[in-house]
């Protein structure tokens, strides 16, 4: 990189994407949690906060109508709108693309707290987007602190249950939660109970998805993914069962089985000739956080020795945020044992490089939000740009998650990105389709543009502070 200046912008720019959506300049998921949290610590007595909820229902089809460009000028819309209704002190976030969050104090039991809320969601009506072909249509729900509920994490789920409501009902009122509608919960307890005779049933399986060198195209290694093939309710996702699993003990049994089924495959893959240099398993934020996360991870290794396979765990960055010098002290002992450790879905918090330039980490693995439509994002493909030459600059590989076209391959290529994972190379499989993948790879790797042999491509120089700064920042959310 250029001169310190430069670094400086880089860096703020940086940090300003992770508390920032960059489209509309609202707080990102991560940046409105922990502003709610202070602000319900905060509170005067007696006050209440509404936390409500608008979903943006029509903007993955404003997408395929008019591509990104159409559907984050809408959001955009949306949020100068929301900025010009709501009274200052409110917190105005967005997550997740599509949703739209306003905490604001206001009472319950106020007659006119109805009134308020409607008249904010009744505002976005006026919005134009696209001359007159676009208007926006949204589902709102409301859940109060603390009279429907005094967790924080619960008046999310309670303002998107009444979203959700909303949304089915297609109704333009703003739904208020009620404990009614509380069947997430429900689903949570029984999920709960599925899973524990699922994990002793044997329901669960994982599938492996290929990390690409993006310079020589060779196989740098798997990630394992875990599934749960329920006899009734059928395949449930990850995204479903991994946050009950979470919130309870079973992530301790969910993370055992997925890394000894891992290292089990790797033994078997060995034995048949078949070599991967590396093995990456997931563990979430509970699994570090157990005081002997480091043993059992080496008791299961010890148990099931994968010669020169390397073992990556990789985790998100909530736990360094959230308790730096317990993630710190686990990284160690994780290291003292030969484990590599990658830090995934980069840039979806706000750890920043100023956390992670103390942590022993060896990879960093960039959210497929960054990825995803990044050659047709100038302001995007600065981002990364910036995010991979940090990445260097602390000796981490970076990978880039989600590579789904070959115009995302290329400019990832382009700017050094080391590593790539993603649906445009090989979907996650079970073990055989995955030594299927392996055994055709050399061959597919060309029609991506990769050499015959392991010569590098030639990275662009990062981009200067001066284009940086001018190039006008146009990244994607995911929606
Ligand atoms: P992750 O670790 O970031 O895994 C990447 C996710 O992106 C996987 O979803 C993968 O199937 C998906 N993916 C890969 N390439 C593409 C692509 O090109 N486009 C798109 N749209 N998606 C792609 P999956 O398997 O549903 O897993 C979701 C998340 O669940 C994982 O995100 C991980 O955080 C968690 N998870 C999965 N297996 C485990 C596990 O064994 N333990 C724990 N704790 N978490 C797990
Ligand atoms: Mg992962
Ligand atoms: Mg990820």
């Amino acid at each position: 990189m250029g001169s310190d200046v430069e670094n400086d912008i880089s860096r703020e720019i940086f940090s300003y994407s992770q508390r920032f959506d960059i489209q509309t300049g609202l707080l990102n998921h991560q940046a409105f949690q922990d502003e709610l949290a202070a602000t319900l610590r905060n509170r005067a007595t007696g006050s209440e906060i509404a936390l409500l909820w608008i979903d943006l229902v029509n903007l993955r089809r404003e997408f395929s109508l008019w591509g990104w460009a159409g559907a984050e000028a809408l959001a955009r819309r949306v949020a100068e709108t929301l900025r010009s209704v709501v009274e200052a002190g409110a917190l105005l976030g967005r997550i997740g693309g599509r949703s739209f969050l306003v905490a604001i104090e206001v009472s319950k039991r106020d007659k006119q707290a109805g009134l308020r809320l409607q008249n904010v969601v009744d505002a976005l009506a006026s919005v134009r987007s696209r001359g007159l072909e676009t208007r926006p249509q949204v589902a709102a729900g409301v859940a109060f602190y603390p009279v429907d509920t005094e967790s924080p994490e619960d008046l999310f789920r309670f303002a998107s249950l009444a979203a959700h409501r909303a949304s089915y009902v297609k109704t333009k009122a703003v739904v208020a939660f009620d404990p009614g509608m509380n069947t997430l919960v429900q689903r949570d307890h029984s999920l709960e109970v599925e899973m524990r005779k699922g994990l002793d049933q044997n329901q669960f399986s994982l599938v492996y998805q290929p990390k690409i060198d993006l310079a020589s195209g060779d196989v740098l290694g798997a990630e394992a993914l875990i599934r749960w093939k329920h006899p009734q309710l059928g395949n449930v996702t990850p995204g479903e069962f991994i946050p009950v699993a979470e919130r309870s003990d079973l992530i301790h049994r969910i993370f055992d089985i997925g890394l000894h089924e891992a290292l089990e495959q790797m033994q078997r893959w060995r034995m048949a000739g078949i070599e991967l240099p590396a093995i990456a398993v997931n563990a979430s934020a509970a699994n570090v956080r157990s005081d002997d996360f480091a043993r059992s991870v080496g008791t299961i290794m010890g148990q099931l020795p994968i010669g020169s396979t390397e073992l990556e765990l990789e985790m998100t960055e909530s736990l360094a945020f959230e308790d730096e010098e317990l993630f710190t002290s686990r990284m160690r002992q994780l290291k003292a044992i030969g484990v590599r450790i990658a830090i995934d879905d980069f840039g979806t918090r706000y750890t920043g490089f100023n956390v992670l330039k103390h942590l022993p980490l060896d990879t960093m693995k960039i959210d497929q939000c960054f990825i995803r439509g990044i050659d047709r994002s100038p302001g995007m493909r600065s981002l990364c740009q910036t995010i991979v030459a940090m990445a260097r600059q602390l000796n981490l590989q970076t990978v880039a998650e989600g590579i789904e076209e070959q115009g995302e391959l290329d400019v990832m290529r382009e700017i050094g990105c080391d590593g790539g994972q993603g649906y445009l190379f090989q979907r996650p499989v079970p073990a055989d389709a995955f030594e299927e993948f392996l055994r055709n790879w050399p061959r597919r790797k060309l029609e991506f543009g990769f050499p015959k042999g392991r010569i590098g491509v030639e990275h662009e120089p990062v981009c200067t502070f001066a284009e940086t700064v001018t190039r006008v920042i146009q990244p994607v959310a995911c929606l």
